[in-house]
């Protein structure tokens, strides 16, 4: 399981669906919103 850079190319990046900032991918991205935005969702 070697990072390739190609790897890296294809992660394209994730744009919150709550303020169309990107997100910072930290987490595995199933998130759709940033983590700003998740702190106000109380569902989550
Ligand atoms: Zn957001």
């Amino acid at each position: 399981m070697t990072p390739t850079p190609e790897q890296f190319r294809n992660i394209e990046p994730k744009i919150c669906t709550d303020c169309g900032k990107k997100i910072v991918e930290m987490h595995e991205s199933y998130l759709t919103q940033c983590d700003k935005c998740l702190s106000h969702v109380e569902h989550l």
